[in-house]
């Protein structure tokens, strides 16, 4: 195993809508889509694109989404052995409404992502030993992460976390313990409490961390491209200019490939660049896991 993501699935369950009904009312809708996506699931179909051996350790209900998710998962390559069910709950699922100017309304319920809990870390711990590096995000319980920090720790495994969506109840004397925090700007202001309107002010919130034991903070900021920062060095990587057509799932794509690149090869510069190039395609298509680019694509963009 190369990776283990440590982290969500959820169901995406998109209904195209002309306008949202008001109270009491039914309306026709002219197209709906399910999608497969949860930041754990996204990252780690985003690893096992570029060919990195992945294994996710997630949580799925006992209804119609469950068999599903976990073949989308394997049909990518991805290690299921530790992807259980929960009886009696729901999937992860989030019924997002897109009206006719692509704006979003999303609902998020997390269902079985909730029962993902520090007991099921310290069951994969004899597959997790032999992973490279632990890749976590926030749509599961604060303690399994906690937990899951502690053990690549113990066992010299390099954590990523991602701090998505943004809480405001993280423990930062776990979160200081992980090697790579990957936020993106909003996160960033939210975590830190500063602003991060300028490069500066990004540069200076992401100091605090380095401050305080990370050792490597990477923002993603969107088309203004990534900022990499830890103890004496400063880098910003610029966004390829590409028509956007949906950036949903950047961030994921982002690290997924990032993670990929990492440990194949240890260079974080080189897969920051293979990550950026990964991430602008994937925003060029609809979709989020079904946007994700091949490795001969990625490879061909970034030349
Ligand atoms: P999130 O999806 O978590 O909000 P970002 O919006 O920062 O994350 O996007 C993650 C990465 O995706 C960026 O750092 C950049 O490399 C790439 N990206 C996002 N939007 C664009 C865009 N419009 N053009 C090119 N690259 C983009």
């Amino acid at each position: 195993m190369d990776i283990a993501v440590i982290g969500s699935n959820m169901v995406d369950l998109i209904s195209y809508i002309d306008k949202m009904p008001k109270e009491g009312e039914t309306l026709e809708a002219p197209e709906f889509e399910i999608g497969c996506g949860g930041k754990g699931a996204n990252q780690a179909v985003a690893a096992a694109k570029m060919g990195s051996k992945v294994m996710m350790v997630t949580k799925v209900g006992d209804d119609l989404f469950a068999d599903n998710t976990i073949r989308n998962l394997e049909n990518y390559g991805i290690d299921t052995e530790f992807t259980n069910k929960v009886l009696d709950t729901s999937s992860g699922v989030a019924p997002i409404f897109v009206d006719q100017d692509s704006k979003n309304r999303i609902l998020i319920i997390k269902g079985a992502n909730q029962h993902l809990l520090p007991e099921d870390v310290d069951k994969a711990t004899e597959k997790l030993k032999q992973c490279s590096l632990i890749v976590l995000q926030l749509e599961i319980p604060l303690e399994t992460i906690y937990q899951a920090i502690d053990f690549g720790n113990e066992y010299g495994i390099p954590v990523i976390l991602n701090p998505a969506p943004a809480s405001k109840n993280l423990d930062f004397s776990h979160i200081y313990k992980c090697d790579f925090f990957i936020p993106n700007e909003t996160e960033l202001e939210i975590l830190t409490g500063m602003p991060v309107d300028t490069v500066e002010q990004i540069k200076a919130a992401a100091g605090t961390l380095i401050d305080n034991g990370v050792k490597d903070v990477i923002v993603t900021m969107g088309s203004r491209g990534v900022m990499w920062v830890n103890k004496g060095e400063v880098h910003i990587v610029d966004s390829h200019k590409v028509a956007a057509i949906d950036t949903t799932g950047a961030g994921d794509a982002f690290i997924g490939c990032f993670a990929h690149y990492f440990v194949q090869n240890g260079d974080v510069l080189l897969a920051i660049n293979m990550a950026t190039a990964f991430a602008a395609l994937s925003v060029t298509k609809r979709g989020t896991q079904t946007s994700y680019p091949s490795v001969d694509e990625v490879e061909q963009f970034e030349g």
